[in-house]
């Protein structure tokens, strides 16, 4: 008898012990299953979110997109309507109602123009629409052309306030919040107020617009539930967490002037941002010159940054500076920085990431030499 109910005993332990071993290997299989992905194309930048942990359902691709959609709304810059647009086509008026969204970014962006004492400045804008324009045609813009658009670029001549804290003249505040309160812009919750004085012609959030999705992207993936994932805004990429297992993700640094894809460098990180900015995507060459989309605010010309050398018998020459990566926690400053540290070229642009506690950065030149902060965890391919 008790022979009897220690064999059963024993065959359910087994059948315990197998029921147990196959839930086991199921689960373990859903966790290493396929990461899934989808592309789409906003701000003239090709997303694509991938996710590799979590749930990855048409509503959170769908969730994530239509944040993509919401930004594209407020920042493009040639988006009749969005923010950006009605600064720059506000006419005679000297100030325009944008979303707190927009009034921070703009905050950000003239943060970092303080910083770099205006090798950064948003706004370049009559000069960025310039250089697309001759990088479009392949025609070096007139001497007189590009000085006579200087003086609009000036990030001194922009201030924000919110709504309630200005009183235009001849009116009570009182009465102004009831007016203010009755237009569309206050309905849309567009309740910052961007004033540019006359000479400024308008704001180019183009430095630190993906950076800035990219971060809400993250935060909006986290939200659903989302544990591992990569987010691709046009090689600016930001991870969300590891990959299954624990793995870190092996991001690659484009060679600059290479054929897409091939890499200088890759690293291996989890849950940071890596950010690049080059000249090797958007330029155009004519007598030796390169002209691409990093403007310098001072000379109105495409920025022509490097390190100078020596060489025999009795010369100087420079190796030019292709790019600049900023490896980050946030992708806002990845992307201000990478764009601000080129600005700035390899001298400045170095020491300024070497003293920012949580910017590693590297420079990347034509002869193939990389400079890099000293944390930057750089392996050679
Ligand atoms: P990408 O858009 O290629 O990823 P960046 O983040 O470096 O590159 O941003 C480049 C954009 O920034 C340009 O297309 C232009 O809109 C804007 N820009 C150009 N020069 C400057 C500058 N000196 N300061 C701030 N923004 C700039
Ligand atoms: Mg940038």
């Amino acid at each position: 008898m008790s022979k009897q109910i220690h064999n059963r005993f024993y065959r359910f332990l087994s059948f315990l012990l197998l029921a147990a071993f196959l839930l086991g290997s199921a689960a373990g299989c859903s966790a290493r299953r396929e990461p899934v992905s989808r592309t789409e194309f906003f701000f003239d930048t090709v997303i694509t979110l991938t996710i590799y942990d979590g749930p990855s359902t048409d509503e959170t691709f769908h969730r994530a997109f239509a944040l993509c959609r919401r930004y594209e709304d407020l920042f493009s810059r040639t988006r009749e309507g969005s923010d950006i647009w009605n600064i720059a086509h506000r006419g005679d008026r000297s100030s325009v109602s944008v979303d707190p969204e927009t009034a921070g970014l703009i905050t950000e962006a003239l943060r970092l123009a303080e910083l770099s004492d205006g090798a950064f400045d948003p706004t370049v804008l009559p000069l960025a629409e310039l250089w697309t324009e001759a990088r479009e045609t392949k025609t070096v813009p007139s001497p007189e052309t590009v000085a006579a658009l200087l003086p609009a670029v000036d990030w001194k001549g922009v201030y924000l306030t919110r709504y309630d804290k200005v009183l235009p003249s001849g009116i009570s505040q009182e009465q102004y919040r009831t007016e203010y309160e009755k237009t569309d812009a206050y309905a849309q919750g567009k309740i910052w107020l961007v004033t540019l004085e006359p000479h400024v012609k308008g704001l180019d959030l183009g430095a630190v617009a993906k950076g800035y999705i990219a971060d809400r992207l993250k935060e909006q993936l986290l939200a659903d539930g989302v544990k591992s994932a990569l987010i691709d805004l046009g090689g600016n990429l930001l991870c969300v967490g590891e990959k299954p297992g624990g793995n870190a993700f092996v991001l690659g640094v484009q060679q600059p002037f290479a054929p897409a894809g091939e890499t200088a460098f890759s690293l291996s990180v989890k849950d940071k941002s890596l950010v690049t900015s080059g000249t090797y995507e958007r330029f155009f060459e004519t007598d030796g010159i390169r002209y691409h989309h990093l403007i310098d605010p001072k000379t109105g010309y495409p920025y022509q940054n490097g390190l100078m050398f020596q060489h025999e018998p009795a010369g100087c020459a420079m190796d030019r500076l292709n790019s600049v990566t900023i490896l980050s926690d946030s992708s806002l400053e990845g992307d201000g920085y990478s764009t601000m540290c080129f600005a700035l070229g390899p001298a400045d642009g170095l020491k300024l990431a070497e003293d920012t506690p949580g910017i590693e950065a590297a420079f990347l030149f034509e002869s193939g030499k990389v400079l890099t902060t000293t944390g930057f965890p750089y392996k050679a391919k």
